[in-house]
């Protein structure tokens, strides 16, 4: 619908902003905050949303990547999941843990796994450097190799599984599958994409293609958010990658009366709100 105010149709994508995992994490988080209890920890950023980690620590939850704190009553594990000897060191400290690992990511694991006990070399198809692929690489044992998009692949062995990092697209696994079974005489691929990120990402370029100029909102340091972002300039439409709406420009918008809005899955619904008035505000002052 066209705002009456900014003469500029804003369409938001559906499914912008927090996934379930994410809410339920920062609503553990928020739960403990509100029972006024001292030493909050949380292993990591909790989420990759710096604005939602600032309202956080002021409630008093603190972000450390240490798991020796000699203050914490309570440490969250973040969203996407520590190294499994981290947890075990974590579980000897004597404060509480509670684990807000999403339910998807956890299935990861698992299955990472399960692939190693029963004997297959596994490939961990995602970002090495990301914290839950980094926890994939611990649970799956001693035989695995982290395997990013395009990569080339090394020589690999007869039995090989593959799990994947939760927001990878489908695309990168479908060419993953090709790629080992060119080499491998049996592959045993466990699909651990989580839905929500398919569907974003399949929301985003449906309305990409639709308007003059795309505004992605989230975390510089957001992988999906990054990945959107990427997604839309492909497209291609005009895009701009922004963390609150603060950052937005008025000759971004300059000759464009329609504008989309989509978010990663750290993405709080008051940016995105504050994001979509703002450029209210702009076109406005465009006349
Ligand atoms: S994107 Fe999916 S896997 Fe990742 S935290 Fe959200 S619900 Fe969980």
């Amino acid at each position: 619908m066209v705002d009456e105010r900014s003469g500029i149709e804003i369409v938001v994508v559906e499914s912008a902003g927090f996934c379930f995992g994410v809410k339920r994490a920062i609503d553990i988080a928020f739960d403990l905050a509100r029972k006024d209890r001292r030493g909050i920890y949380t292993f990591g950023p909790i989420i990759h949303n710096p604005q939602v980690i600032e309202k956080l620590r002021d409630k008093g939850v603190f972000s450390t990547e240490d798991v020796y704190q000699d203050d914490a009553k309570v440490m969250i594990i973040r969203t996407h999941g520590i190294p499994l000897d981290l947890m075990e060191k974590a579980s000897k400290m004597g404060y509480e843990i509670v684990d807000a690992t999403c339910p998807f990511v956890k299935k990861a694991q698992h299955y990472a796994k399960l692939l190693s006990e029963e004997g297959y070399q596994v490939i961990i198809l995602g970002d090495r450097d990301h914290p839950e692929v980094k926890g994939l690489v611990s649970y799956a044992g001693g035989d695995v190799l982290v395997i990013g998009d395009k990569e080339i692949l090394p020589e690999l062995k007869h039995r090989v599984g593959i799990v994947v990092q939760t927001t990878q697209p489908v695309e990168n696994l479908k060419r993953l599958m090709g790629k080992v079974m060119e080499q491998s005489k049996e592959m045993k691929v466990y699909n651990t994409i989580c839905n929500s990120t398919a569907q974003r990402l399949a929301e985003t370029a449906q309305i990409a293609g639709r308007v003059g100029v795309m505004v992605v909102v989230g975390g510089r340091n957001s992988a999906n958010t990054t990945q959107l972002a990427n997604l839309c300039s492909s497209v291609p439409v005009r895009t701009y990658h922004i963390e609150t709406a603060a950052e937005l420009k008025l000759e971004w918008f300059k000759d464009c009366r329609k504008v989309g809005i989509t978010a990663g899955a750290s993405t709080p619904d008051w940016i995105i709100n504050d994001v979509r008035e703002m450029i209210k505000d702009i076109g406005g002052r465009q006349g």
